[in-house]
C-alpha cells in the first residue's frame, strides 16, 4: 500500500492555494491578519492564534479561579530548585531594559494614583518614549537604567503634588530630584540650593 505520494495530497495541479507544508501547515491567508503565513486548521495564523490564546488567558487569569490556578502555578514552578533565583534574575534582566523601566514606573503611578484617589490620564506610551529619549525633564541630565537605587534612575513626578498623574502635571525625571522635591516643590528646593555657598 502506498502511503505517501511525493509533494503530499494538496500538492497536485490546480491546487495550488492550499500547500501542505512541514508539520500539516497549510498556506493560505490568516483571516486575521491576512497574511499567508503557514497555518492550522483553524482561520487564524499562528502568531494570531497564539496572540488571541494569550489575551484570552491574560483575562482567565483575573477571573477569581484563575487568580488561584495561576498562584497556584507559581508557587509550584518557584519551588523547584534553582527558580527563585532564576526568577530574581530574570526580574532584574527585565528591569534594566527600558521597556522594563517605563512599565514598572507606569504600573507603580497607576497604582499610587489609585491608592491616593489622583487623576490618571497619562499613557504607556508617553512614559515609554520619554525613558527613550533618555533625559530628565528638568536637569537634562542622561538617566541610568538597571541600576536600582541609582540617584540617576528616571521616575515620574507629579509637578504640582496631590493634583494627579494627567499629561500637564507629569514629568519623567532624576530619582534624586523627585526625592527632593517631596511634596514641596522643585522652587522651593532650588531657592534653598542657591543659598548655599
Ligand atoms: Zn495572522
Amino acid at each position: 500500500m502506498i502511503l505517501a505520494v511525493t509533494g503530499g495530497r494538496d500538492t497536485g495541479p490546480g491546487d495550488a492555494v492550499r500547500v501542505r507544508g512541514s508539520a500539516g501547515a497549510s498556506v493560505s491567508l490568516c483571516k486575521r491578519c491576512g497574511t499567508d503565513t503557514p497555518r492550522y486548521k483553524s482561520r487564524a495564523c499562528v502568531p494570531c492564534a497564539r496572540a488571541a490564546s494569550s489575551a484570552r488567558n491574560k483575562i482567565w487569569r483575573r477571573t477569581p479561579k484563575g487568580v488561584i490556578v495561576a498562584a497556584r502555578y507559581r508557587a509550584k514552578w518557584v519551588a523547584r530548585p534553582g527558580n527563585k533565583e532564576l526568577h530574581k534574575k530574570l526580574t532584574a534582566a527585565w528591569g534594566a531594559t527600558t521597556e522594563g523601566t517605563a512599565r514598572r514606573l507606569f504600573t507603580r503611578a497607576r497604582r499610587r494614583a489609585r491608592d491616593g484617589a489622583l487623576p490618571f490620564s497619562i499613557s504607556l506610551d508617553d512614559i515609554r518614549a520619554k525613558v527613550i529619549a533618555g533625559i530628565c525633564e528638568v536637569s537634562g541630565l542622561p538617566f541610568v537604567i538597571g541600576q536600582p537605587g541609582h540617584i540617576y534612575t528616571p521616575s515620574i513626578d507629579q509637578i504640582r503634588a496631590g493634583e494627579g498623574y494627567t499629561q500637564q502635571n507629569t514629568r519623567v525625571v532624576l530619582w534624586g530630584i523627585n526625592v527632593a522635591c517631596h511634596t514641596w516643590g522643585l522652587e522651593a528646593i532650588t531657592e534653598i540650593f542657591r543659598s548655599v555657598p
